[in-house]
Formats: structure tokens, C-alpha cells, sequence
């Protein structure tokens, strides 16, 4: 167990937060037995200031395309940390993404769309499946049933507050499945995007 809070993949800058998660997806890369991107098991969570300060010392965000939130975890649980992060890259002429379970207004007992739409550049929403017995049989969530409606209504809120909005599926769930994530997507004013199981 490591203290890797940052990593890179291709052009990006990952920042990894948390180990916590609400779900427990088949698919999860945590779960795998070789880690993928390095040990992103983390035995003490960062504040924002130790990220701000790795970042400030040992990189120049303007060599990478985006500042990405993802990692072993939700990132979520560490929002307040998030937001302050995204203003350093933001003053570093930088772009974020998150790539999150859209749980977030429920782990952090608030809205936090408006919030998230304002600081992030992209909202990477994992749809994952096209309905709530599908999501669950997949995703385990700790909101059990309902977590399918409100990671949606996450998506949906954060798109009403201007945010940029993408919904992700793997490509491994079928055309017919794919054809109704991006009916979804489209009803709630998405976009999708279908991306490779690692
Ligand atoms: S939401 Fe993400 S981090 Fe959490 S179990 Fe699913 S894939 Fe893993």
C-alpha cells in the first residue's frame, strides 16, 4: 500500500484521492489481480494542498491535456478537496475531468451538481447499464435499486446547470444496449461515449 496520489496515462494527469467507493462493479480495475496503473492503494487520503503541492513541484500542467479525478475510489468523498484542486489547475490554465459513479450528491448528503458543473470541465458519468435491475446486478451500489435513478439524476442535474456531460458504457454490453445508452444520453442532453473494457 502506497501513497501514489498522482499518476499519469498517455497525456493526462491522474489524481487519485480515495480509496471509498459506494459501488462495487464487476468490471473494477481495483479488483483486478496486476495492477494496472501502478498501486493506487492508498493508506492515508491527501488533502488538497499535499495534491496541489506534488503537482506544483513535480509537474507543469500545461504539459497534459487534462487533469483527471479517478483512480481506485469515488472521488467524490473527497469533493471539498476536488474543488480546491480544480482552482489550481484552472489558474494553471489547465482542464479537469471527473470520472465518477454520479452517487455523489448522495454520499455527500447535498446537491453538488451546481457545484461540480461550475469547476469541472467534464463530468464523466459511468451509466454502465440501461436500467436500475441491470445497474444493481452490475454495480452493487451501497443506494442498492435506486442508485441507477440517482446517478441519472446527477447526470441530469449537473447538464441543467451548463455542465459538459458525457455517459460512459464499455463497449461489452451489446449493440442493443449501447443503442439505448445513447437514447438515454440523448433524453437527458449527453453526450455518450463507449469505451473499451481494460
Ligand atoms: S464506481 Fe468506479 S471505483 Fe467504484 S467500484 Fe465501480 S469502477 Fe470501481
Amino acid at each position: 500500500m502506497g501513497q501514489q496520489y498522482v499518476y499519469t496515462v498517455d497525456n493526462n494527469l491522474y489524481i487519485n484521492l480515495t480509496n471509498r467507493c459506494s459501488n462495487r462493479c464487476e468490471f473494477c480495475v481495483r479488483y483486478y489481480d496486476k495492477p494496472i496503473y501502478g498501486d493506487l492503494w492508498i493508506k492515508d487520503e491527501p488533502t488538497a494542498e499535499q495534491v496541489i503541492d506534488i503537482l506544483e513541484r513535480e509537474y507543469d500542467i500545461s504539459d497534459y491535456g487534462e487533469v483527471v479525478f479517478c483512480g481506485y475510489g469515488e472521488p467524490t468523498y473527497k469533493f471539498d478537496e476536488i474543488i480546491k484542486i480544480c482552482d489550481y489547475v484552472h489558474s494553471k490554465g489547465g482542464r479537469t475531468r471527473i470520472n465518477t459513479n454520479g452517487q455523489g450528491s448522495q454520499i455527500n448528503g447535498r446537491d453538488i451538481s451546481g457545484e461540480m458543473s461550475k469547476n469541472m470541465d467534464t463530468i464523466n458519468v459511468s451509466l454502465n447499464a440501461t436500467d436500475k435491475v441491470k445497474y444493481d446486478a452490475i454495480c452493487h451500489s451501497d443506494y442498492g435499486l435506486e442508485a441507477f435513478d440517482i446517478m441519472l439524476d446527477f447526470a441530469r442535474n449537473c447538464v441543467k446547470a451548463g455542465g459538459n456531460v458525457v455517459l460512459s458504457v464499455v463497449d461489452c454490453i451489446g449493440q442493443e444496449e449501447i443503442a439505448k445508452a445513447r437514447k438515454i444520453a440523448e433524453e437527458i442532453g449527453a453526450k455518450l461515449r463507449v469505451r473499451e473494457l481494460l
